[in-house]
């Protein structure tokens, strides 16, 4: 039985599969990641394809089951069209569509994540560089603690000291899901990826009052090597994700 049922969706992302095809990556209000295949509409001019740029809201008509869900219909309804135009704010937004696929399964509904990834792609281009920043900081620590992957803030994973001197630093790091302080930190090479007492500060106030994140006053040299650090923690947390479900298959795939 073929079943057709309307999804509210953010494009994530689309590629060309074969001659005409083009495979869509919808973050779904209703069903959390959603991989719908729209048949067809490179080669004929279809009012289908028309309407489907990434980083855009749209209301599709998708049929098929479980497992496989083909486009029937889409209208845009949002095309942010400020976001599109600002080229640091839609590489953001490039960046954060990345960790959502990552991150989170088809069928996970998560409606808090959507109106916040929704309201952070609308926000983006109003904003000068230091809040783009700290809405970035704290978007991306609202998707870790989405999929489960929040680091741990309170305590030095190695020594357990939870305050850390004003004038020193620490490092984040997605291998531990927390932080050392630089003294506990055994090779220099991970200090790339450190973070000061105030960047630990802004990261624990993130977690603690997303909604309050705009008000802090911080300047754009700190807000923007305390993004470095998250980006680069999402960043590995995506590798450490990616070679799990590669190694996942591969198990199934001998079973
Ligand atoms: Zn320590």
């Amino acid at each position: 039985m073929v079943r057709r049922e309307k999804l509210t969706g953010l494009v994530l992302s689309k590629r060309s599969v074969g001659e005409a095809d083009r495979l869509l990556t919808l973050f779904t209000r209703e069903q959390g990641i959603k991989k719908i295949l729209a048949k067809g509409v490179r080669k004929i001019p279809s009012r289908r394809g028309g309407h489907m740029e990434s980083l855009t809201e749209v209301l599709t008509v998708v049929s098929g089951g479980r497992g496989r869900a083909y486009l029937a219909g889409v209208e845009t309804l949002d095309y942010f069209q400020e976001l599109q135009a600002d080229a640091d704010a839609s590489r953001r937004a490039q960046g954060m569509a990345r960790a959502i696929v990552n991150l989170f399964h088809e069928e996970e509904k998560n409606e808090g994540v959507y109106e916040l990834v929704r309201n952070t792609w609308e926000a983006w281009p109003e904003l000068a560089a230091a809040k783009r920043d700290l809405l970035e900081v704290g978007t991306l620590m609202v998707l870790l603690n989405g999929a489960g992957l929040l680091p741990r803030l309170d305590t030095c994973s190695e020594c357990g000291r939870g305050k850390v001197e004003d004038n020193t630093a620490l490092v984040l790091d997605a291998l531990i899901g927390g932080w050392r302080c630089l003294a506990c930190v055994a090779s220099l090479r991970e200090a790339s990826n450190s973070l000061t007492a105030r960047g630990l500060a802004v990261l624990r106030f993130a977690t603690r009052r997303p909604n309050q994140l705009l008000n802090i006053k911080i300047e754009e040299d700190e807000s923007g090597q305390i993004v470095r650090v998250v980006r680069r923690y999402m960043m590995t947390v995506m590798r450490m994700q990616d070679e799990w479900q590669f190694q996942s298959k591969r198990a199934g795939a001998v079973n």
